[in-house]
Protein backbone atom coordinates (compact mmCIF):
# COMPACT_ATOMS: atom_id res chain seq x y z
CA UNK A 1 0.00 0.00 0.00
CA UNK A 2 1.41 3.40 -0.88
CA UNK A 3 0.57 6.64 -1.57
CA UNK A 4 -2.96 5.60 -1.42
CA UNK A 5 -4.51 8.32 -0.61
CA UNK A 6 -2.56 11.28 0.71
CA UNK A 7 -4.48 14.01 2.03
CA UNK A 8 -5.41 17.25 0.64
CA UNK A 9 -2.47 19.20 2.12
CA UNK A 10 0.47 17.10 1.33
CA UNK A 11 2.91 17.79 -1.59
CA UNK A 12 1.39 16.42 -4.75
CA UNK A 13 3.68 15.37 -7.47
CA UNK A 14 0.71 16.75 -10.10
CA UNK A 15 1.26 19.85 -8.57
CA UNK A 16 4.80 20.10 -8.21
CA UNK A 17 6.34 24.12 -8.54
CA UNK A 18 8.62 22.47 -10.93
CA UNK A 19 12.17 22.10 -12.29
CA UNK A 20 14.92 24.33 -13.09
CA UNK A 21 14.75 22.85 -16.64
CA UNK A 22 11.42 21.50 -17.97
CA UNK A 23 11.17 17.93 -18.72
CA UNK A 24 8.80 15.88 -19.92
CA UNK A 25 7.00 14.10 -17.19
CA UNK A 26 8.27 10.41 -16.33
CA UNK A 27 6.31 7.65 -17.63
CA UNK A 28 5.55 4.97 -14.66
CA UNK A 29 6.86 7.04 -11.82
CA UNK A 30 5.99 10.10 -9.93
CA UNK A 31 8.15 13.49 -9.76
CA UNK A 32 8.85 12.77 -6.76
CA UNK A 33 10.05 9.23 -7.35
CA UNK A 34 12.28 10.17 -10.47
CA UNK A 35 13.79 12.82 -7.67
CA UNK A 36 14.44 9.98 -5.33
CA UNK A 37 15.63 7.87 -8.16
CA UNK A 38 18.11 10.40 -9.12
CA UNK A 39 19.45 10.75 -5.88
CA UNK A 40 20.06 6.79 -4.72
CA UNK A 41 22.59 6.97 -8.52
CA UNK A 42 23.94 10.15 -8.05
CA UNK A 43 27.78 10.80 -6.62
CA UNK A 44 27.13 12.52 -3.62
CA UNK A 45 25.40 9.84 -2.66
CA UNK A 46 27.75 7.05 -3.31
CA UNK A 47 30.47 9.23 -1.38
CA UNK A 48 28.08 8.93 2.33
CA UNK A 49 29.29 5.78 2.62
CA UNK A 50 32.81 6.91 3.66
CA UNK A 51 31.80 10.36 5.51
CA UNK A 52 31.28 10.17 9.11
CA UNK A 53 28.91 12.35 11.67
CA UNK A 54 31.17 11.92 14.42
CA UNK A 55 33.43 9.33 14.12
CA UNK A 56 36.20 8.77 11.67
CA UNK A 57 35.63 5.96 8.98
CA UNK A 58 37.70 4.14 9.52
CA UNK A 59 37.71 4.12 13.18
CA UNK A 60 35.20 0.88 13.19
CA UNK A 61 33.03 -0.68 11.01
CA UNK A 62 30.05 -1.21 13.44
CA UNK A 63 29.75 3.01 13.63
CA UNK A 64 27.22 4.85 11.32
CA UNK A 65 27.90 6.73 8.65
CA UNK A 66 26.21 9.27 6.95
CA UNK A 67 24.83 6.64 4.64
CA UNK A 68 23.42 4.29 7.05
CA UNK A 69 22.55 7.74 8.69
CA UNK A 70 20.59 8.33 6.06
CA UNK A 71 19.04 5.30 5.40
CA UNK A 72 17.80 5.51 9.02
CA UNK A 73 16.27 9.15 8.89
CA UNK A 74 14.00 7.79 5.28
CA UNK A 75 13.09 4.70 7.54
CA UNK A 76 11.96 6.92 10.23
CA UNK A 77 10.48 9.81 8.24
CA UNK A 78 8.04 7.49 5.63
CA UNK A 79 6.81 5.76 8.21
CA UNK A 80 5.61 9.30 9.81
CA UNK A 81 4.69 10.07 6.32
CA UNK A 82 2.28 7.57 5.85
CA UNK A 83 0.57 7.68 9.58
CA UNK A 84 -0.02 11.32 8.50
CA UNK A 85 -0.67 10.84 4.74
CA UNK A 86 1.69 12.61 3.35
CA UNK A 87 4.08 11.89 0.12
CA UNK A 88 6.21 9.25 1.14
CA UNK A 89 8.87 9.61 -2.21
CA UNK A 90 9.22 13.22 -1.33
CA UNK A 91 9.82 12.21 2.24
CA UNK A 92 12.63 9.50 1.17
CA UNK A 93 13.99 12.27 -1.49
CA UNK A 94 14.39 14.81 1.24
CA UNK A 95 16.01 12.22 3.43
CA UNK A 96 18.30 10.45 1.22
CA UNK A 97 19.32 14.10 -0.07
CA UNK A 98 19.33 15.72 3.01
CA UNK A 99 23.23 15.45 4.22
CA UNK A 100 24.83 15.30 0.91
CA UNK A 101 26.64 18.55 1.30
CA UNK A 102 28.33 17.78 4.56
CA UNK A 103 32.10 17.84 4.13
CA UNK A 104 34.24 14.76 5.40
CA UNK A 105 34.91 14.97 9.08
CA UNK A 106 31.71 15.55 10.25
CA UNK A 107 30.85 18.75 12.03
CA UNK A 108 34.48 19.18 12.66
CA UNK A 109 35.29 19.01 8.82
CA UNK A 110 32.32 22.23 7.99
CA UNK A 111 33.18 24.56 11.05
CA UNK A 112 37.26 24.44 9.25
CA UNK A 113 36.21 24.55 5.90
CA UNK A 114 33.52 27.48 6.84
CA UNK A 115 36.66 29.16 9.26
CA UNK A 116 38.67 28.95 5.77
CA UNK A 117 35.90 30.35 3.42
CA UNK A 118 35.32 33.41 6.05
CA UNK A 119 36.20 35.50 2.82
CA UNK A 120 34.54 34.09 0.61
CA UNK A 121 30.75 33.89 1.30
CA UNK A 122 31.30 31.39 4.20
CA UNK A 123 30.31 27.13 3.88
CA UNK A 124 27.21 26.18 5.05
CA UNK A 125 26.40 22.12 4.33
CA UNK A 126 22.81 22.81 3.92
CA UNK A 127 23.61 25.43 0.64
CA UNK A 128 26.09 22.97 -0.08
CA UNK A 129 23.82 20.05 -0.41
CA UNK A 130 21.80 22.47 -2.85
CA UNK A 131 24.84 22.85 -4.97
CA UNK A 132 25.29 19.60 -5.54
CA UNK A 133 22.29 18.69 -6.59
CA UNK A 134 21.95 21.59 -8.53
CA UNK A 135 25.48 22.43 -10.32
CA UNK A 136 28.49 19.88 -8.84
CA UNK A 137 26.93 16.51 -10.06
CA UNK A 138 27.73 16.44 -13.98
CA UNK A 139 26.09 13.07 -14.90
CA UNK A 140 23.26 14.22 -17.39
CA UNK A 141 23.46 15.64 -21.12
CA UNK A 142 21.08 18.64 -21.12
CA UNK A 143 21.68 20.28 -17.59
CA UNK A 144 24.36 20.36 -14.59
CA UNK A 145 22.89 19.09 -11.37
CA UNK A 146 20.29 16.63 -11.41
CA UNK A 147 17.61 19.06 -12.24
CA UNK A 148 14.88 18.06 -8.85
CA UNK A 149 11.76 19.42 -8.44
CA UNK A 150 10.82 22.41 -6.44
CA UNK A 151 9.61 20.47 -3.82
CA UNK A 152 13.04 18.51 -3.11
CA UNK A 153 15.12 21.58 -3.41
CA UNK A 154 13.24 23.17 -0.85
CA UNK A 155 13.14 19.96 1.22
CA UNK A 156 16.74 20.03 1.22
CA UNK A 157 17.72 23.32 2.16
CA UNK A 158 17.04 22.89 6.03
CA UNK A 159 18.59 26.05 7.09
CA UNK A 160 19.76 29.00 5.41
CA UNK A 161 21.10 32.32 6.50
CA UNK A 162 19.32 35.47 5.52
CA UNK A 163 21.92 36.74 2.97
CA UNK A 164 22.21 33.73 1.32
CA UNK A 165 19.09 33.13 1.19
CA UNK A 166 18.58 36.45 -0.78
CA UNK A 167 20.96 34.92 -3.67
CA UNK A 168 19.13 31.51 -4.07
CA UNK A 169 15.95 32.38 -5.87
CA UNK A 170 12.69 30.48 -5.15
CA UNK A 171 14.15 27.91 -2.87
CA UNK A 172 15.41 31.10 -0.36
CA UNK A 173 11.75 32.74 -0.28
CA UNK A 174 10.54 31.09 2.24
CA UNK A 175 13.31 32.16 4.81
CA UNK A 176 12.91 36.15 3.72
CA UNK A 177 8.66 35.56 3.69
CA UNK A 178 8.95 33.81 7.21
CA UNK A 179 6.50 31.11 5.48
CA UNK A 180 6.98 27.19 5.79
CA UNK A 181 8.22 24.52 3.92
CA UNK A 182 6.10 21.69 2.75
CA UNK A 183 4.85 19.48 5.74
CA UNK A 184 7.33 16.37 4.02
CA UNK A 185 10.50 18.86 4.40
CA UNK A 186 8.79 19.45 8.15
CA UNK A 187 8.81 15.83 9.20
CA UNK A 188 12.38 15.07 7.43
CA UNK A 189 14.14 17.55 9.42
CA UNK A 190 12.71 16.14 12.97
CA UNK A 191 13.18 12.73 11.47
CA UNK A 192 16.66 13.70 11.27
CA UNK A 193 17.47 14.74 14.71
CA UNK A 194 15.53 11.37 16.11
CA UNK A 195 17.74 9.44 13.75
CA UNK A 196 21.22 10.79 14.91
CA UNK A 197 19.86 11.11 18.55
CA UNK A 198 18.88 7.99 18.76
CA UNK A 199 22.19 6.66 16.88
CA UNK A 200 25.12 8.27 18.72
CA UNK A 201 24.24 6.74 21.87
CA UNK A 202 24.44 3.43 20.19
CA UNK A 203 27.59 4.59 18.70
CA UNK A 204 28.55 6.00 21.65
CA UNK A 205 27.95 3.04 24.08
CA UNK A 206 29.52 0.88 21.40
CA UNK A 207 32.94 2.89 21.66
CA UNK A 208 32.82 2.82 25.41
CA UNK A 209 33.22 6.48 25.05
CA UNK A 210 30.03 6.59 27.06
CA UNK A 211 28.64 4.18 29.67
CA UNK A 212 25.07 2.87 30.74
CA UNK A 213 25.28 4.07 34.07
CA UNK A 214 25.82 8.03 32.69
CA UNK A 215 22.99 7.42 30.12
CA UNK A 216 20.55 6.71 32.97
CA UNK A 217 20.76 9.91 34.15
CA UNK A 218 18.79 11.39 30.83
CA UNK A 219 14.95 10.78 30.90
CA UNK A 220 14.61 9.62 27.83
CA UNK A 221 16.66 6.92 28.14
CA UNK A 222 16.42 5.82 31.64
CA UNK A 223 12.66 5.16 31.41
CA UNK A 224 12.95 2.96 28.54
CA UNK A 225 15.91 1.33 30.09
CA UNK A 226 14.07 0.62 33.31
CA UNK A 227 10.84 -0.78 30.75
CA UNK A 228 13.41 -3.12 29.23
CA UNK A 229 14.81 -4.22 32.46
CA UNK A 230 11.77 -4.88 34.48
CA UNK A 231 10.72 -7.09 31.09
CA UNK A 232 14.23 -9.02 31.27
CA UNK A 233 16.05 -8.95 33.88
CA UNK A 234 18.42 -11.10 32.60
CA UNK A 235 19.10 -9.33 29.72
CA UNK A 236 22.75 -7.96 28.82
CA UNK A 237 24.99 -6.82 26.76
CA UNK A 238 23.91 -4.96 23.15
CA UNK A 239 20.50 -6.52 23.39
CA UNK A 240 19.78 -4.00 26.09
CA UNK A 241 21.12 -1.01 24.04
CA UNK A 242 19.00 -2.21 21.25
CA UNK A 243 15.99 -2.45 23.01
CA UNK A 244 16.37 0.53 24.85
CA UNK A 245 16.64 2.58 21.48
CA UNK A 246 14.25 1.20 19.67
CA UNK A 247 12.06 1.87 22.03
CA UNK A 248 13.14 5.55 22.19
CA UNK A 249 12.87 6.25 18.78
CA UNK A 250 9.05 4.61 18.61
CA UNK A 251 8.10 6.56 21.79
CA UNK A 252 9.96 10.24 20.01
CA UNK A 253 7.91 8.57 16.66
CA UNK A 254 4.38 8.19 18.35
CA UNK A 255 4.41 12.11 20.08
CA UNK A 256 5.97 13.50 16.84
CA UNK A 257 2.80 11.46 14.85
CA UNK A 258 -0.16 12.60 17.28
CA UNK A 259 0.91 16.00 18.18
CA UNK A 260 1.30 16.45 14.54
CA UNK A 261 -2.23 15.15 14.25
CA UNK A 262 -3.38 17.35 16.51
CA UNK A 263 -1.74 20.26 15.34
CA UNK A 264 -2.87 19.54 11.88
CA UNK A 265 -6.72 18.87 12.98
CA UNK A 266 -6.70 22.30 15.10
CA UNK A 267 -5.48 24.00 12.26
CA UNK A 268 -7.18 22.47 9.58
CA UNK A 269 -5.19 22.94 6.39
CA UNK A 270 -6.67 22.11 3.00
CA UNK A 271 -3.67 22.35 0.70
CA UNK A 272 -0.12 22.93 0.75
CA UNK A 273 -0.46 26.11 0.66
CA UNK A 274 -2.58 26.66 3.89
CA UNK A 275 0.75 24.73 5.44
CA UNK A 276 2.77 27.21 3.86
CA UNK A 277 1.85 30.34 5.24
CA UNK A 278 0.62 29.04 8.76
CA UNK A 279 2.35 31.05 11.28
CA UNK A 280 4.53 28.18 12.30
CA UNK A 281 5.46 24.62 11.56
CA UNK A 282 2.74 22.27 12.30
CA UNK A 283 5.10 19.27 12.37
CA UNK A 284 6.32 18.70 16.17
CA UNK A 285 7.06 17.25 19.26
CA UNK A 286 5.25 18.03 22.37
CA UNK A 287 6.63 20.40 25.11
CA UNK A 288 7.18 17.38 27.00
CA UNK A 289 9.09 15.42 24.47
CA UNK A 290 10.48 18.29 23.25
CA UNK A 291 12.31 19.25 26.81
CA UNK A 292 13.13 15.51 27.20
CA UNK A 293 15.07 15.90 23.79
CA UNK A 294 16.73 19.16 25.11
CA UNK A 295 18.51 17.15 28.02
CA UNK A 296 19.64 14.24 25.97
CA UNK A 297 20.95 16.70 22.89
CA UNK A 298 22.54 18.39 25.91
CA UNK A 299 24.15 15.41 27.54
CA UNK A 300 25.69 14.48 23.88
CA UNK A 301 27.11 17.31 23.66
CA UNK A 302 28.88 17.39 26.90
CA UNK A 303 29.56 13.91 27.07
CA UNK A 304 30.23 12.82 23.47
CA UNK A 305 31.00 14.88 21.42
CA UNK A 306 33.53 16.85 23.23
CA UNK A 307 34.78 14.04 25.03
CA UNK A 308 38.59 13.81 24.87
CA UNK A 309 38.69 11.23 22.46
CA UNK A 310 36.30 13.21 20.05
CA UNK A 311 37.81 16.25 20.72
CA UNK A 312 41.24 14.93 19.56
CA UNK A 313 40.00 13.88 16.25
CA UNK A 314 38.06 17.14 16.04
CA UNK A 315 41.39 19.11 16.23
CA UNK A 316 43.19 16.39 13.52
CA UNK A 317 40.24 17.35 11.09
CA UNK A 318 40.81 20.65 12.01
CA UNK A 319 43.96 20.81 10.83
CA UNK A 320 43.85 18.53 7.88
CA UNK A 321 40.98 20.41 6.18
CA UNK A 322 43.05 23.70 6.77
CA UNK A 323 45.95 22.50 5.60
CA UNK A 324 44.34 21.79 2.54
CA UNK A 325 42.50 24.83 1.77
CA UNK A 326 45.67 27.16 2.56
CA UNK A 327 47.91 25.20 0.29
CA UNK A 328 45.62 24.83 -3.09
CA UNK A 329 44.27 28.73 -2.32
CA UNK A 330 48.33 29.24 -2.51
CA UNK A 331 48.94 26.94 -5.61
CA UNK A 332 45.84 26.14 -7.68
CA UNK A 333 48.73 23.87 -9.72
CA UNK A 334 47.89 21.14 -6.99
CA UNK A 335 44.53 20.88 -7.87
CA UNK A 336 43.54 17.84 -10.19
CA UNK A 337 43.92 19.17 -13.84
CA UNK A 338 39.63 19.25 -13.83
CA UNK A 339 39.33 21.18 -10.64
CA UNK A 340 42.38 23.36 -11.71
CA UNK A 341 40.23 24.03 -15.29
CA UNK A 342 37.32 25.28 -13.33
CA UNK A 343 39.28 27.15 -10.78
CA UNK A 344 41.11 29.50 -13.77
CA UNK A 345 37.48 29.60 -14.95
CA UNK A 346 35.95 30.79 -11.91
CA UNK A 347 38.64 33.15 -11.38
CA UNK A 348 37.78 35.09 -14.50
CA UNK A 349 34.72 34.87 -13.44
CA UNK A 350 34.37 35.60 -9.89
CA UNK A 351 37.87 36.61 -8.89
CA UNK A 352 39.36 35.11 -5.88
CA UNK A 353 36.18 34.19 -4.35
CA UNK A 354 35.01 32.22 -6.93
CA UNK A 355 38.32 30.03 -7.00
CA UNK A 356 38.33 29.81 -3.75
CA UNK A 357 34.79 28.38 -4.02
CA UNK A 358 36.07 25.68 -5.95
CA UNK A 359 38.22 24.65 -3.62
CA UNK A 360 35.71 24.56 -0.69
CA UNK A 361 33.71 22.12 -3.30
CA UNK A 362 36.60 19.94 -3.88
CA UNK A 363 37.38 19.61 -0.32
CA UNK A 364 34.11 18.85 0.55
CA UNK A 365 33.62 16.83 -2.20
CA UNK A 366 36.30 14.54 -0.10
CA UNK A 367 35.28 11.62 1.93
CA UNK A 368 37.57 11.36 5.21
CA UNK A 369 39.41 8.98 4.12
CA UNK A 370 40.47 10.73 0.14
CA UNK A 371 40.96 13.98 2.46
CA UNK A 372 43.63 12.06 5.01
CA UNK A 373 45.32 10.54 1.34
CA UNK A 374 45.28 13.90 -0.04
CA UNK A 375 47.33 15.50 3.05
CA UNK A 376 49.53 12.76 3.43
CA UNK A 377 50.32 13.36 -0.36
CA UNK A 378 50.66 16.90 -0.03
CA UNK A 379 52.53 16.72 2.83
CA UNK A 380 54.81 13.86 3.23
CA UNK A 381 53.17 12.40 6.18
CA UNK A 382 51.83 8.61 7.25
CA UNK A 383 48.50 8.46 5.49
CA UNK A 384 47.66 7.35 9.24
CA UNK A 385 47.05 10.93 10.24
CA UNK A 386 43.92 9.62 12.00
CA UNK A 387 45.01 6.42 14.02
CA UNK A 388 46.54 7.34 17.52
MG1 LIG B 1 21.48 14.27 9.04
Amino acid sequence: MKNTATASYAANPKKSLGRLHKEPSPTYRSEFQRDRDRIIHSTGFRRLEYKTQVFVNHEGDLYRTRLTHSLEVAQIARSIARTLKLDEDLTEAIALAHDLGHTPFGHAGQDALNACMKDYGGFEHNLQSLRIIDQLEKNYAEFDGLNLSFETREGILKHCSLKHAAELGDVGERFLNKTQSSLEAQLTNIADQVAYNNHDIDDGLRSGLITIEQMKAVELFSIQYDKVMWKYPKLTGHRVVHETIRRMIGEQVIDLIETSQNRLKAANPNSIDDIRQHHEELISFSDKMRTQNQELKKFLRENLYYHHKVYRMTRKAHHVIKALFNIFIDDIRLLPPEHQELAKLSLLDNGETGQARVIADYIAGMTDRYATIEYARLFGVEGSVFYS
